[in-house]
């Protein structure tokens, strides 16, 4: 490849790009020059290419959608994690509630299963009003 050619193949680059206007002088030689004429085609295949690419639709209800989904999986995993937590503590003053029975503490067990009867009703308010605030309900 000559100078010369290499010299307009820079310029080819440019006129690719916007940067520089195609002169009459490199039109004459891409005529008569193979190498250079073939370059620039690929140049323009390249372009086409880039075309395409644009042409490719973005949907974007499908990309909210996909977050979408990406925040039920957190939110399912989120559940399941306080289900997980709420069996596990359950489960702890069960078998405290069961030790204290076999032990023969039944009258205190239903004394405080009344208490729990009693004060849980009067918590329900600030619980409710706790979950608003936190889920910003509450403007
Ligand atoms: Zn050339």
């Amino acid at each position: 490849m000559s100078e010369k050619c290499i010299k307009y193949q820079q310029d080819l680059v440019d006129i690719f790009y916007k940067e520089k206007e195609l002169y009459d002088e490199l039109r004459l030689h891409l005529n008569n020059c193979e190498k250079c004429s073939k370059y620039w085609e690929e140049l323009e295949h390249i372009k086409l290419g880039l075309k395409d690419i644009d042409i490719i639709p973005v949907d974007y209800m499908q990309i909210s959608k996909a977050f979408e989904q990406a925040d039920n999986i957190k939110e399912r995993r989120k559940n399941i994690k306080s289900l997980i937590v709420f069996i596990i503590f359950s489960s702890i003053i069960m078998s405290i509630i069961t030790l204290f029975a076999i032990k023969g503490y039944l009258s205190e067990i239903l004394y405080f299963q009344m208490t729990t009867y009693m004060i849980i009703p009067l918590l329900l308010p600030i619980i409710i009003r706790k979950r608003y605030i936190r889920e910003g309900y509450n403007d």
